[in-house]
């Protein structure tokens, strides 16, 4: 069976909830299909002791805002626990352990097909699918020539770094990259 939508958003972390928030408030027939089997993106890939490097009052999504003082800088737990929320509060249409396959373009619409066989049509797409599970490994000069292990935080998420383990850390945050030699 097909299910027939005006948008099918892929990806149910902050950008396709926000997307979501949207695409309610202008009453369009919507989905969002989520990879995973909780509506949180990749914040729980994070490292557990990550903080936001943005307030509260500047890390909500629109229409409901982060509880508790504005100015602290949530955890990355609470951001786990506020998308979940956020997410049932406003009752989003959202299909979880649904991985999109492939998108296709069919005449005006696209159509959608999920690995586990589902078939979705609709006239617009939105990938919301962001960029952790892709990880990204910059060239460096030298590296060749390095003896010690690179690595992504997609493979080390909970583990401490050891000063001295001749481990080089890349990081790829917002708009930044961050490196670190331990
Ligand atoms: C170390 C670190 C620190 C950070 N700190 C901050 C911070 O302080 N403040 C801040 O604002 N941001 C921070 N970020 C960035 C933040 O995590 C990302 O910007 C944010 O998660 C991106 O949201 P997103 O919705 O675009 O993608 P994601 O959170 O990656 O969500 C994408 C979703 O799409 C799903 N998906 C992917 N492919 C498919 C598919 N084929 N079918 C169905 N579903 C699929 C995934 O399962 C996932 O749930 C940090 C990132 C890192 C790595």
């Amino acid at each position: 069976m097909t299910t027939r939508l005006d948008v099918l958003v892929i990806g149910a972390g902050q950008a396709g909830l926000a997307t979501a928030y949207h695409l309610q408030g202008h009453g369009l027939r919507f989905q969002v299909l989520e990879a995973g089997q909780r509506p949180v993106g990749a914040w729980p890939q994070h490292y557990a002791s990550l903080k936001l490097f943005s307030p509260a009052r500047h890390a909500s999504l629109p229409g409901w805002p982060f509880s508790g003082d504005p100015e602290r800088y949530p955890t990355r737990n609470e951001v786990v626990a506020y998308l979940e929320a956020y997410a049932a509060h406003f009752q989003f249409p959202i299909v979880t352990g649904a991985e999109v396959a492939q998108v296709l373009p069919d005449g005006e619409e696209f159509r959608v097909l999920s690995a586990d066989g589902r078939i979705f049509c609709a006239r617009a797409v939105v990938a919301a699918t962001g960029t952790f599970r892709r990880p990204f490994m910059p060239e460096v000069p030298g590296r060749e020539t390095f003896g010690g292990k690179c690595c992504t935080r997609w493979r080390t998420r909970n583990r401490r770094p050891s000063w001295g383990s001749g481990c080089w850390w890349w990081a790829r945050e917002t708009r930044r990259c961050r490196s670190r030699w331990n």
